[in-house]
């Protein structure tokens, strides 16, 4: 008896009051999280009548239509600006642009994208532009005019953000493109080009009329060896180059100032499309927001296959759309969240994150006052890492912004859910770079702390074979649940969670 007394006073010590204190509520919400409401969810986003939720495709427009009755329903509240009134649709017109018309050339050589060249940017340009080169060094990048030159920038700049940072600063000071050669070896360059080319590729589609500001001109990344041919100087000479760009060699090139020609990508054919949201209200603590976020659009159709992204991203979809009936239900009894909670299903992730940027350039809701993103993104399977231990999840980005938040989600883990927290491709160096590549990247782009939740890849992935039937409900079930406990805690503890 008094053994089990202790024990009790223990626990409440060990959960501390305030997480102890939301348990019964929390837990009675997280509760009404079901397998089987997950399944008949996920039956509807996932099936062939949707034919694939391709952005601006049929199937996606009929998708918004039932994510927006069901916010409807479980009594969200519209919240983007219209002619009418607010509505549950973010709508915005997306161009095709044609990736192969981009290349990179001096007057003797072309260099286009199959020649192990990126390019990241969406500037639409029908006639091809030229600048002199310039030769720089990463540190010297400030302390320069790159008044109208092609600025070539050396040093060890592989990470995308960085790239985005530098490139913006370059256009800043004047230049007219950005090519970065952050290898000396090309073999080296061709490993990093292998990681991340289809990501840069992935970009064939963008907004209509507008390049964010900072995107500049966009920019090219290249291996030694096209920087040697686009510069006209032998291998060994490049070697030195790069060794020392602010050496005599890089000076004596400068001053020659040899002219480079580019051009990027053409705009074609245009289509609409839709993110929806669905808002409800904080109490005291409502101007600050929690946003949870899943995408659900998918590829569409190949041929005759229908893919129906039943895991990618219908079971993020079905999860936000669940996770949001047990935060409505729990308001609707007085157990409201203090902070606002924002539900959005994104739109265009499958072409390139483009659904979430639009949202976080045109915002309905301060980013300043958004506290987090939860982002989920395929967590109705498990990967062949895990066929012997599926109580788990993979999770990215807790700990990039806010040590505070990765606590928050590890102890909610522990309290409630218990699920084996996989931090495999949380590395920065881990070659998939999962943490750029899902909407959340969008959010933490711009300072806020994110968690994505992810069950890993399959041999279902983006095909036809990704099927309703081969979902774990189960672990759907549990994940979702994580996630809501998790945005619960956040949603009513006293502080917002702290930036590092
Ligand atoms: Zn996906």
């Amino acid at each position: 008896m008094q053994k089990k007394f202790l024990f009790f006073i223990g626990l409440i010590f060990i959960l501390g009051s305030p997480v102890f204190g939301q348990e019964q509520p929390a837990q009675k919400y997280a509760a009404t999280i079901k397998a089987s409401d997950l399944h008949e969810l996920l039956t509807i986003i996932a099936s062939d009548a949707l034919e694939g939720r391709k952005a601006g495709s049929r199937g996606q427009k009929m998708a918004a239509a039932f994510n927006t009755e069901e916010f409807k329903n479980m009594g969200l509240q519209p919240i983007v600006p219209g002619p009418c009134g607010p509505g549950y649709l973010q709508s915005f017109t997306l161009a095709k642009y044609d990736i192969n018309s981009i290349y990179l050339a001096n007057d003797k050589q072309t260099f286009d994208l199959s020649a192990a060249v990126l390019y990241a940017g969406r500037q639409a340009l029908q006639q091809p532009q030229s600048a002199p080169a310039l030769l720089i060094d990463t540190t010297r990048l400030k302390g320069n005019n790159l008044s109208d030159r092609a600025v070539f920038i050396t040093g060890r700049i592989t990470n995308r953000q960085r790239q985005q940072q530098l490139s913006a600063l370059a256009y800043q000071k004047g230049a007219a493109m950005v090519v970065f050669v952050p290898f000396g070896s090309q073999n080296e360059f061709n490993g990093y080009w292998r990681n991340v080319r289809h990501f840069f590729a992935s970009r064939r589609y963008s907004f209509l009329n507008e390049i964010p500001a900072q995107e500049g001109n966009g920019y090219f990344v290249i291996g030694p060896a096209v920087l040697a041919a686009l510069l006209e100087v032998d291998n060994e000479e490049i070697t030195k180059l790069l060794g020392n760009p602010t050496g005599k060699k890089a000076r004596q090139l400068n001053n020659q100032q040899p002219v480079i020609r580019w051009l990027t990508s053409k705009p074609g054919r245009t289509l609409e499309t839709e993110n929806v949201l669905g808002y409800l209200e904080g109490g005291d603590k409502k101007d600050e927001v929690v946003v949870i976020t899943a995408h659900y659009d998918h590829i569409g159709r190949q041929g005759n296959n229908i893919n129906n992204g039943a895991d990618d991203d219908g079971s993020g979809t079905a999860s936000v759309l669940e996770i949001a009936r047990a935060f409505s239900r729990a308001k609707a009894e007085g157990n409201g969240p203090r902070r606002s909670i924002l539900f959005m299903t994104v739109t265009a992730e499958e072409m390139g994150l483009i659904g979430s940027q639009y949202y976080t350039l045109h915002p309905v809701l301060p980013l300043s006052q958004t506290v987090v993103d939860l982002n989920i993104d395929m967590i109705g399977r498990y990967d062949p890492a895990h066929k012997n231990n599926k109580n788990f999840v993979y999770l990215v980005g807790s700990d990039k912004l806010s040590a505070d938040l990765h606590q928050l989600s590890e102890q909610t883990n522990a309290t409630y859910t218990q699920l084996q927290l996989d931090y495999t491709y949380n590395d920065e160096n881990h070659p998939d770079r999962i943490y750029y590549r899902s909407d959340h990247w969008n959010f933490a782009k711009n300072n806020i702390p994110i968690i994505f939740y992810f069950s890993g890849v399959h041999e279902d992935y983006h095909r036809p074979t990704d099927t309703v039937d081969k979902i774990a409900f189960d672990l759907l079930e549990k994940r979702a649940r994580l996630v809501f406990h998790t945005a619960w805690a956040i949603a009513n503890r006293d502080a917002r969670l702290m930036l590092d």
